[in-house]
C-alpha cells in the first residue's frame, strides 16, 4: 500500500469506529446502543434467566438516566409495584455482554465492571427475590419482618444485614450465570468496625456478600436458599464478620 492509500485506509477505519452507534469513543456501550439493546434483547435475556434460575412474573425493562432520580451511581433499579426494571442509559457499562470481551479483558474485570446484561440479571434477581417472598407469604409461610417490604427496621444492623443478603444473592446470580469473571480476592471485613465503615459499604454489600453466601447457595440452590434466608433474622454486624455464627443459628424450614 502506498502512503496515500494507507492514510485513506486509516481514515476509513476511524470512520467505521465512529459510525458504530452502539459504542462511544471509549469503545463502551453508548446511550443510544443501551436503549436499543434493552428494547431488542430483554425478552431473550429474561428467557435465559427463567431457563437457568426459575420462572418469573412478567417484567418490563426500560432505560432512563437514573442519576436524574437521585441514584447518582446506580446502574439499575427494580420497582416492585409496577413490575418494572430501569437500567441507566448512562455510558457506564464495560460491554453489552461478557462474552463480547476478549479473554484478557474478561480476566481483568472486577465486580465494579458490569455489562448491561449483568445489571439486568442483578435486577431480575431483586424481582425474583421479591416474588419468592410474596409467594411465601401467600402460602402462609413465615418471613422475617426485615424482608417483608414494610420498612420497619427496628435495628440498624439488621437493616444492613437484610440488604447484605439480598444484594449478595443478586450478585451471586451474576456469577452463577457467568456474566462476570469469577470472584477473586474478595474484601473480607475483619472487625465490626470494617463492616460499618461507610467507605467499605459497596465492598461489603456487593463483594463480600457474595463470598459470604456462595457455599450456602451452591448447596441449597437459589430458590431454597432465599426461602431459608428470609425465614431467619438477617445477620448482625458480628455475624457478618463471623459467618459461622450466622449459618449455625439458621433454622431450616421443612
Ligand atoms: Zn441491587
Amino acid at each position: 500500500m502506498n502512503t496515500i492509500s494507507k492514510i485513506f485506509f486509516v481514515l476509513f477505519l476511524i470512520l467505521l469506529v465512529q459510525e458504530n452507534p452502539y459504542y462511544n469513543k471509549f469503545k463502551r456501550p453508548s446511550t443510544y446502543g443501551i436503549t436499543q439493546y434493552v428494547e431488542k434483547f430483554q425478552d431473550i435475556i429474561i428467557k435465559e434467566y427463567t431457563d437457568n434460575v426459575d420462572s418469573l412474573f412478567h417484567i418490563d425493562v426500560f432505560t432512563e438516566n437514573l442519576s436524574l432520580y437521585g441514584g447518582k451511581n446506580d446502574l439499575g433499579a427494580f420497582f416492585p409495584g409496577d413490575n418494572i426494571i430501569i437500567l441507566t442509559n448512562k455510558e457506564k457499562y464495560i460491554e453489552y455482554e461478557f462474552k463480547n470481551l476478549t479473554k484478557s479483558k474478561q480476566r481483568l474485570i472486577t465486580y465494579r465492571d458490569r455489562t448491561v446484561k449483568a445489571v439486568l440479571f442483578h435486577e431480575l434477581t431483586h424481582a425474583y427475590f421479591y416474588q419468592t417472598v410474596a409467594q411465601m407469604k401467600m402460602s402462609g409461610l413465615y418471613v422475617s419482618s426485615e424482608y417483608s417490604f414494610l420498612n420497619l427496621f427496628p435495628q440498624l444492623d439488621l437493616r444492613l444485614g437484610a440488604e447484605f443478603i439480598e444484594e449478595g444473592i443478586c450478585e451471586y446470580v451474576v456469577y452463577y450465570l457467568k456474566e462476570s469473571s469469577p470472584l477473586v480476592n474478595p474484601f473480607i471485613p475483619k472487625t465490626v468496625k470494617d463492616v460499618v465503615d461507610s467507605s467499605n459499604e459497596i465492598y461489603v454489600k456487593y463483594h463480600y456478600s457474595v463470598y459470604f453466601l456462595t457455599d450456602f447457595l451452591d448447596k441449597y440452590g437459589i430458590k431454597k436458599g432465599i426461602e431459608i434466608l428470609v425465614s431467619n433474622k438477617p445477620p448482625s454486624y458480628e455475624e457478618m464478620v463471623n459467618p459461622k455464627l450466622f449459618f449455625e443459628r439458621l433454622i431450616y424450614p421443612s
